[in-house]
């Protein structure tokens, strides 16, 4: 098979240029992409490339465009060696996360990019972007694929999707992964962290596309009242909350608050405890702030990210399983979204 990469184009700033007709920014033709960025006919294989019927800025991003591309993915599997996907940077970790779990078993780069500045623009951090989310979806190693996992690729380095925030609204080093580290740096030469790369499958790639949207961030503030904890954990249909615990996993230790959670969780309702810290992990045992949910029967996200924990519910949910099997694997590493063994 002659080595080519697909490009799927979904919206966000890197796809935009000046119209020469107005002036004012507009999505780009991605067939006339070496026009724009010639440096792509220096790559010694295929690029084609896929744009979506709606562009949209990544804030009007919805779970069916993951399903989407999860199907894309894997209709053009034996096609390419490789994916990239452009994508607007405000929920790109969202997106990255989702596909890490609905991608079972996947054994191709999945290499989500964008950029701050628009591809049109003189400074633009999306060229280098782009060249290098390319390069990085054709990379292998005797036939089988470098990176076989779905990324984020940001400014100089590649990170794991589901490790990955955006933490700068400005800066061209948009994202960051507090608690894993880069699988690639990108200088003169592209350096892969091969130790911290997953392992490619031993199963064939499945789609878990089953999706359960019935879930809810509640972040933990000084002052947040009982009433609106119970209130948010009563809404109809609600069947699983990210907590964003302090520090290691504390909150309060008042009884209206522990009994509201206790309350939940007997009704079956899914608490994770995710930390607000942008590093670090939830430790249960640590303080007695903690144990308090342990106790409550909250599960322990341990170093996940607030976006992965959220498509992680999502997803286990969505599989329909026995209550003690999902919780099972919220309680489990399923692709590397967090630091213990799987
Ligand atoms: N609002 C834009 C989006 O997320 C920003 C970007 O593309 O980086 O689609």
């Amino acid at each position: 098979m002659e080595k080519s990469v697909l490009v799927i184009y979904t919206g966000g700033t890197i796809g935009m240029v000046n119209d020469p007709a107005t002036g004012v920014l507009c999505p780009f033709n991605f067939d006339q992409i070496s026009l724009e960025v010639p440096e792509i006919r220096e790559f010694d294989f295929n690029i084609d490339n896929y744009t979506l019927p709606e562009l949209i800025d990544s804030s009007d991003l919805r779970p069916a465009l993951w399903v989407d591309l999860c199907r894309i993915i894997l209709d053009n599997r034996a096609r390419y060696h490789g994916f990239v996907i452009l994508h607007g940077t405000d929920t790109m970790a969202y997106s990255a996360s989702a596909l890490s779990f609905m991608l079972e078993h996947l054994d191709k780069p999945v290499i989500f990019t964008g950029s701050q500045l628009p591809i049109g623009k003189i400074r633009t951090d999306g060229k280098e972007n782009l060249l290098a989310a390319i390069e990085i979806a054709a990379a292998s190693d005797n036939g089988k694929p470098l990176v076989p996992e779905v990324c984020i690729l940001f400014g100089d380095r590649l990170f794991r999707g589901n490790r990955a925030t955006k933490i700068n609204a400005e800066s061209f080093d948009a994202f960051q992964s507090f608690n894993y580290p880069p699988l690639a740096e990108i200088g003169i030469h592209v350096h892969y962290n091969r130790a911290a790369i997953l392992p490619p499958p031993l199963l064939p790639p499945v789609a878990r596309a089953g999706l359960d949207t019935r879930v809810a961030i509640l972040k933990i503030f000084p002052g947040l009242g009982a009433d609106i904890v119970a209130a948010i954990l009563s809404v109809p249909g609600l069947r699983g909350v990210i907590l964003e615990t302090y520090g290691s996993g504390n909150a309060p230790t008042r009884a209206d608050f522990l009994d509201a959670i206790c309350a939940a969780v007997a009704r079956g309702i899914f608490i994770y405890n995710v930390t607000q810290c942008a590093g670090g992990s939830v430790e249960t045992g640590r303080y007695a702030t903690g144990r308090g949910l342990h106790e409550a029967g909250v599960i322990n996200g341990r170093d996940i990210t607030t976006e992965a924990a959220l498509c992680k519910m999502m997803h286990v949910l969505g599989r329909g399983l026995p209550p003690d099997d999902t919780r099972r694997l919220l309680d489990s590493n399923l692709r590397g979204e967090i630091s213990i063994a799987k």
